[in-house]
């Protein structure tokens, strides 16, 4: 089966990304910041109401499924995306007025478009704003992060009513994790962020997302992740299986072409009609880890609380900035 990986590959670079045109680019390091006025700072989804300060996140997953905001932005899926980062400035000021406008009181997902605790996050400290308006308004809201940097707000997540934070964990392997997900800290790490946050009052649970067919998922590595999460004390944990949606697709495959040619015809069956996997595979590898999970005690993620990463493609082209 041949995949469209080196199309996008070669996708030539616009001489000017158009989000230079509005935006004031400034450069930290190997981070190139554009910063935006935000338009709007809630987004209605599928799945609720989301929040996210950045759009880019240079945690740099391959199977990042909000790469394929940044082709509207006129920058590449892959590098662009894991290194050129939209910041919205002025998301808090926006999210408060917005809170007090249209918001209908129901569930709020936060770090949908990026990572809200990546690197760049320390240099803009967006989040205790919008922690504070989040918690002015009352809202019930849920945090999705792999860093350990959502400890330093974690007094004012702790002080905010119906505040929950979600830990992706998908595996334990870390050989795998520095190739997948490169700029992403090691499973242990983050066992060790969901023990801490928990202790610190922060309800936190795992998303063991995603899982990867034929690297991640045989039987013996789907129990070693669940007994890890259960011993780090996660309150949930939500087994998604990898979904491929144009712009991830390319990237990962890329990935898997160069790590894993020999798996590639599988993938071929499995991904063949569209972003998700078959669905028999779905339900089997999921079952497969609630399964397990119950052992310990654990079930899934309350349902207004879904995996953002988990919805549908098209939502990942809403307002750009
Ligand atoms: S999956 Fe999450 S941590 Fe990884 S690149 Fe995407 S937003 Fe960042």
């Amino acid at each position: 089966m041949r995949w469209d990986a080196p199309a996008l590959l070669a996708e030539p670079p616009e001489t000017r990304p158009r989000i230079e045109r509005t935006a004031v680019t400034r450069v930290h390091g190997t981070l190139t910041c554009y910063e935006v006025r935000a338009r709007t700072a809630l987004e209605r989804t599928a799945a609720g109401w989301t929040v996210s300060p950045y759009r880019g996140c240079a945690q740099a997953c391959r199977y990042c499924s909000a790469r394929r905001g940044h082709r509207y932005l006129g920058l590449n899926t892959g590098t662009d995306f894991d290194s050129q980062i939209v910041v919205r400035t002025d998301i808090a000021r926006r999210l408060r007025a917005e809170l007090a406008a249209r918001w209908d009181g129901e569930h709020i997902t936060v770090g949908v478009t990026g990572d809200c605790y990546q690197g760049a996050e320390d240099i803009y400290r967006l989040m205790p704003g919008i922690v504070a308006a989040l918690r002015e308004a009352g809202a019930p809201f849920t945090v999705h992060t792999k860093s350990p940097l959502i400890l330093r707000d974690a007094p004012l997540l702790a002080a905010a009513p119906g505040v929950g934070a979600v830990v992706s964990i998908a595996f334990v392997d870390d050989q795998i994790r520095r190739t997948v997900e490169p700029g992403a800290p090691s499973a242990q790490k983050r066992l060790e962020l969901v023990a801490e946050l928990n202790e610190r009052g922060v309800p936190c649970g795992v998303a063991m997302a995603p899982i990867l067919p034929l690297l991640t998922d045989s039987p013996d590595q789907l129990a070693a992740t669940v007994r890890r999460v259960a011993d780090a004390g996660a309150v949930s944990i939500t087994p998604h299986v990898l979904r491929l949606p144009p712009g991830a697709r390319e990237w990962y495959l890329a990935w898997l072409g160069e790590r894993y040619p020999a798996l590639e015809a599988r993938y071929g069956e499995l991904y063949g009609k569209g972003p998700d996997a078959d669905p028999t595979y779905v339900q089997r590898i999921t079952g497969q880890v609630l399964q397990l999970a119950a052992r310990y005690g654990m079930g899934p993620t309350r349902p207004e609380q879904p995996l953002p990463l988990a919805l549908p493609a098209h939502h990942r082209q809403l307002t750009l900035l």
